[in-house]
């Protein structure tokens, strides 16, 4: 038998639960703020990006995720920035895939831009590794350029293409952006459900200062699946990843599309998870301020119970919801960090 398969020992802690009821049992960890891609509704095309000395080392990324699986954490994504950047990441994915062989670990996966993926597929596989996010907006390579500021289409195909062959499950991110992608969603979803992977689109979220005007990119979602049901016949599906999307089958491709909509529906009540930042800050809701420093904890003591009082006491200030709104009257980011700093 493989040994990442099938073999799970149960947390021994009881589970975390927030003063709203909610199990949290899934923490992503943005490894680092940096990337080999500007995306316009990410980042300025000009980041100052974080000194070297603020980043959580792999060891202490390492520590702290054992004492969050430890807690009851049970799945870990790993995000950014572009999490394959990140010097020697390989270091924790190994630590991590150590735990998901034991037991400890139900599941651990990541978001990626993929543009890494044809050197680490293989790795990731021999880790743990068995379901990765990718993220493409668009197939037309000018218009993946201009999207990214930086990007090459084919590397990213390639890589997806790497991942697949390694035996990884590839779901496709794009986040639909009004004038951009909105008439290429349906070809986009083609094109994924015609090699095996399921897809989800994201509405823009308003994080941080970018370069251009979010109430220009904003597509509410719901204008896009109207738009999509003229093509073709969307039926609910229960499908469920523990993640804020809600699928349909698109019963022409027979494969999945989900739809992650924190502006038109707010997904909060069923929010199982909390996000590091690489520096080592633990935000309990992704669109509010609100969150809990690990990385002077870390530095100042080696008593994991130490960390693990406070991981109590962060889970009991998870709020119950964000307050995500764009209009003309609220052009300002709703919350000041980029997406890159908490991982989407
Ligand atoms: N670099 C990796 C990637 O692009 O997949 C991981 C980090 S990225 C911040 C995670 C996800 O957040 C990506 O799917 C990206 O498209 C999405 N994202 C970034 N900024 C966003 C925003 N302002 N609103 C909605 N989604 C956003
Ligand atoms: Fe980088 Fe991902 Fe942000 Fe694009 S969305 S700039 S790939 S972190």
């Amino acid at each position: 038998m493989n040994i990442f398969s099938g073999h799970v020992r149960g947390s021994e802690a009881p589970p975390m639960i927030d003063p709203f009821g909610r199990m949290v049992s899934y923490l992503r960890v943005s490894v680092t703020d940096r990337c080999d891609f500007r995306c316009t509704y990410c980042m300025a095309e000009h980041m100052t990006f974080l000194p070297k000395k603020d980043l959580l080392t792999l060891e202490e990324l390492e520590r702290l995720c054992s004492a969050f699986i430890d807690k009851g954490v049970r799945k870990i994504r790993l995000t950014g920035g572009e999490p394959l950047v990140r010097h020697n990441i390989m270091h924790l994915v190994r630590a991590l895939g150590r735990k998901v062989a034991d037991g400890g670990l139900e599941e651990l996966t990541l978001t990626t831009n993929g543009s890494q993926l044809s050197r680490y597929a293989a790795e990731l596989v021999d880790n743990g590794v068995r379901r990765i996010n990718v993220s493409v907006d668009t197939l037309d390579p000018q218009k993946f350029r201009d999207i990214t500021r930086i990007g090459d289409l084919s590397k990213v195909l390639a890589g997806i293409e790497a991942a697949q062959k390694a035996g990884i499950h590839v779901k496709l991110n794009a986040v639909a952006l009004k004038g951009f992608n909105d008439r290429e969603i349906a070809d986009i979803m083609r094109w994924a459900h015609g090699r095996g992977m399921d897809m989800t689109v994201i509405e823009t979220m308003p994080m941080g200062e970018i370069d251009e005007d979010r109430t220009d990119q904003y597509l509410p979602l719901s204008e896009l699946r109207a738009s999509l049901e003229e093509q073709f016949t969307l039926t609910e599906n229960n499908h469920r990843t523990g993640g804020p999307a809600r699928y349909v089958t698109v019963e022409e491709t027979g494969g999945r599309l989900g739809f992650i909509t924190p502006l038109t529906h707010n997904f909060c009540e069923s929010c199982n998870r909390v996000r590091l930042t690489c520096t080592g800050t633990l935000y309990m809701c992704l669109g509010q301020n609100d969150a809990a420093d690990f990385r002077e904890l870390l530095r100042s003591t080696d008593d994991d119970a130490v960390l693990k009082r406070a991981i109590d006491e962060a889970i009991s200030r998870k709020p119950k919801g964000h307050d995500f709104i764009i209009d003309r009257e609220h052009n300002r980011p709703a919350v000041a960090r980029h997406m890159s700093m908490t991982g989407g």
